[in-house]
């Protein structure tokens, strides 16, 4: 027996009651990219990430019944978080600059549980006395989570391959629980709210945003600051600005995305207005354990010091402060890892300036990894 509306309009409202901005019920049947997905990643678009491109990831985004047999019904849900700052002008040259949904708490520690008090509250409104099956993922499942949210009624996905709501904008993340109890879905959004808007292709920096609706992701800097561990194409780097940690930009040219500032609730996930704009000389100097303990429980701990170092090396090497000089000089000659290594010597290459030169020599005559002696010839090559 299906739940009643009525018992559905009490399940969003405590939905909304536990912080939740947007409810929508959708089916568990097969959803209308998974083809599209499947093209994504024969064509390697999705770079690195093997956590999308193995059998269980494409077989259950095929079939989503895969996942909990028993559903009869998909709940989405979305949680907004707070939009990218301003950049304060008057300290710009040495500041590098984090992707807004990662300058908070862990959504991870924050969301899944709230949608476990949900699935609870479900039980007890619908009245059953054996335990109900659900499961449910925030951005962790095998799940084409967007096309369920649109399905859902939550909104569309927009060229920059964002899950856009009317009321909301992008800055939302989506949660989905898959629930063994028959709910009415909720009307699916069907327009296509883009246009002829192509501002976030034009915008994006290294232009892989593709007009089939599709993101390479081997030149996003999103992808290349966080899940990417190894060197940094040479091409992209200064094309990642001053971006440290994931990139907004597509998100930020985003007209849908203005209306944001009209809103009047607070958010779930309060940022941490410290952790937008990072000072980059002093950055490069963290240790292993300053790197966890000041970015331990956010979404940044997710690249580890490595990544970070090397970000923020290439980050320094387009913002050319002054002050970047002894730090990346200290990580060219002591850092153990040669990722580190080669991404300082690029980056010092690009003061040209004497001093920068020498340190580049310097080290080349002692540097023991080919890839870093590359680098280094590379820097000095382009004095
Ligand atoms: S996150 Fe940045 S690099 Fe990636 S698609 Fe958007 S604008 Fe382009
Ligand atoms: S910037 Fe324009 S084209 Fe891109 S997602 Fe937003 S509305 Fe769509």
């Amino acid at each position: 027996m299906p739940l009643l509306r009525s018992q559905i309009e009490d399940i969003k409202a405590e939905a909304l009651n536990l912080g939740f901005d947007v409810f929508g019920i959708a089916l568990p049947q097969p959803t209308p990219h998974t083809e599209f997905y499947q093209q994504w990643i024969t064509g390697g678009y999705h770079a690195e990430m093997q956590y999308l491109s193995n059998q269980r990831a494409i077989s259950m985004r095929k079939d989503p019944r895969l996942i909990l047999p028993s559903a009869q019904s998909v709940i989405v849900l979305a949680t907004r978080y707070t939009k990218p700052h301003d950049l304060p002008t008057e300290q710009q040259k040495g500041l590098g600059r984090i992707s807004a949904y990662a300058c908070s708490q862990d959504y991870h520690h924050v969301i899944p549980p709230r949608v476990e008090i949900l699935v609870q509250t479900i039980q007890k409104i619908a009245g059953v006395t054996k335990s109900i099956e659900a499961l449910h993922y925030t951005d962790t499942g095998p799940v084409m989570e967007k096309d369920f949210a649109s399905q859902a009624g939550l909104g569309w996905v927009g060229k920059n391959t964002c899950l856009i709501s009317p009321l909301y904008g992008s800055y939302i993340f989506l949660s989905v629980c898959f629930l063994n109890l028959e709910m009415e879905p909720s009307p699916p959004f069907l327009d296509d709210r883009c246009g002829n808007c192509q501002r976030c292709i034009s915008a994006c920096p290294t232009q892989c945003i593709r007009p089939e609706r599709f993101i390479d992701a081997r030149r996003c800097i999103s992808y290349l600051t966080i899940e990417h561990r190894r060197v940094i194409p040479v091409e992209i780097r200064p094309a990642m600005s001053n971006w440290v940690f994931g990139c907004d930009i597509c998100q930020m040219v985003c007209p849908w995305n203005k209306r944001v500032d009209r809103l009047q609730t607070p958010v779930l996930i309060q940022p941490k207005e410290d952790l937008f704009f990072p000072q980059v000389f002093s950055e490069l100097g963290l240790t292993d354990q300053e790197f966890k303990q000041k970015y331990g429980k956010t979404p940044i701990s997710r690249t580890r010091r490595k990544g970070y170092i090397r970000n923020l090396a290439v980050v320094a090497g387009n913002l050319r402060h002054p002050a970047c000089i002894s730090p990346l000089s200290k990580l060219l000659s002591d850092e153990p890892d040669a990722i580190i290594r080669g991404h300082a010597a690029w980056a010092l290459g690009n003061y040209h300036l004497k001093k920068t030169k020498q340190i580049l020599l310097n080290r080349l005559r002692t540097e023991p990894e080919p890839y870093v002696r590359a680098e280094i010839i590379n820097a000095l090559n382009s004095q």
